[in-house]
């Protein structure tokens, strides 16, 4: 599949007769959210399916057939054979206490365990502080999720999902539960029980901690690679999209990056940095320039405005706008050889929420 078709689909999204063909789409949830998997040639992408631009895209599929194939067709022209991946095994399972394993972690692109250990934020029930883009709190109002995965929960689902599904990696996210560790906590404690149980490389994703003695633990725990999320780089985009959020300053996450790049290693802490949001291209580009500097891998996504969220009619950025973009950033990463193929685990890695990694040849 071409670089420039991916990035075309990510930005305009999917028409799907029934959305239930394949693995479950994912609606609502910490991150970019209403999207299916899809894959193509062989790599698998993240879709966006269940939001209003997609209900609008020139992009149609048309029946599975027989073989499992389906024929991805822009304004009623095939452009590409598509397939949806199955519906993992581990979906199938509960725990002693009828908990379905989907609801404590779900598979992410092709082969990701992917979770929110804490299904809630401090800054998500304040409309003043909450992310506007994020949808942290949907999937457990919809019934979808639970509000706490346990340790031992997520090293059950860790288990079944390698042995049942070959997942090959897992991303620990979480809602800030607090201003001081900000979820490192938590992410320790279920790093560890999932190291104990199985031999998966895992990715953590919280905001900066006030003490960054907490790379230290993260690491010892067992987590392998890192990541702290700016979204918006310019000072008045970050105000209006994360309230909350950006009262932690740009110069405090360039401070956690440095400490944590020590910790865990040059490529192995990342940053997702959401285009769409208002910053320019030349911003977000400079903001990279800064971070693969640091030794930090800048995933640039583009946005994916969630049904539910303050910016769910918002128009997500154009497809030249992504392909500028991303060939800009993919330049800028092979030069540094700072490249995705090289990190241990999580949504770099994954990539499939971004066309990124398809310009980081040289
Ligand atoms: S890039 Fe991250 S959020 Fe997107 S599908 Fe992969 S693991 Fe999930």
């Amino acid at each position: 599949m071409s670089r420039n078709l991916i990035t075309e689909l990510q930005a305009r999204g999917l028409r799907l007769a029934d959305p239930s063909d394949g693995a479950p789409s994912r609606r609502g949830g910490a991150g970019p959210s209403d999207h299916k998997a899809v894959t193509v040639d062989g790599r698998t992408v993240m879709v966006p399916v269940h939001t209003s631009g997609a209900a609008a895209s020139p992009f149609a599929v048309r029946a599975l057939g027989d073989d499992g194939f389906a024929v991805l067709e822009r304004d009623g022209v095939a452009v590409a054979r598509i397939s949806f991946p199955p519906s993992p095994r581990f979906y199938a399972l509960a725990t002693d206490d009828g908990v379905p394993y989907w609801k404590i972690a779900q598979l992410h692109g092709r082969d990701v365990l992917a979770t929110t250990v804490l299904q809630d934020c401090i800054r998500y029930t304040n409309e003043k502080t909450r992310c506007q883009f994020c949808a942290i709190g949907a999937s457990l109002e919809g019934g979808r999720t639970i509000a706490r995965k346990t340790p031992a929960q997520l090293a059950a689902v860790a288990k079944a999902a390698v042995e049942l599904d070959a997942v090959k990696h897992a991303v620990l996210t979480t809602g800030t539960p607090n201003g001081t560790d900000r979820g490192a906590a938590v992410l320790c404690e279920s790093a560890a029980a999932i190291k104990a149980a199985v031999a998966l490389p895992i990715q953590a994703q919280c905001e900066p901690p006030d003490d960054f003695a907490w790379f230290a633990r993260l690491r010892a725990a067992g987590v392998d690679a890192l990541g702290m999320h700016l979204e918006a780089v310019e000072p008045d985009v970050r105000a209006r999209a994360m309230p909350g959020k950006a009262k932690v300053p740009v110069s405090y996450y360039l401070s956690a990056f440095a400490s944590a790049v020590a910790v865990f290693g040059r490529g192995q802490v990342s940053t997702y940095v959401i285009a769409g949001l208002g910053d320019t291209a030349d911003a977000i580009v400079a903001m990279c320039e800064t971070l693969v500097a640091l030794g930090v891998y800048p995933f640039v996504v583009p946005l994916v405005p969630i049904a539910g969220t303050r910016l769910e009619a918002a128009t997500p950025p154009s497809p030249a706008f992504m392909r500028d973009l991303l060939g800009r950033v993919g330049t800028l990463l092979v030069r540094a050889n700072l490249v995705s193929a090289d990190i241990k685990a999580g949504c770099g890695k994954c990539g499939a929420c971004s066309s990124l990694s398809v310009f980081e040849t040289a």
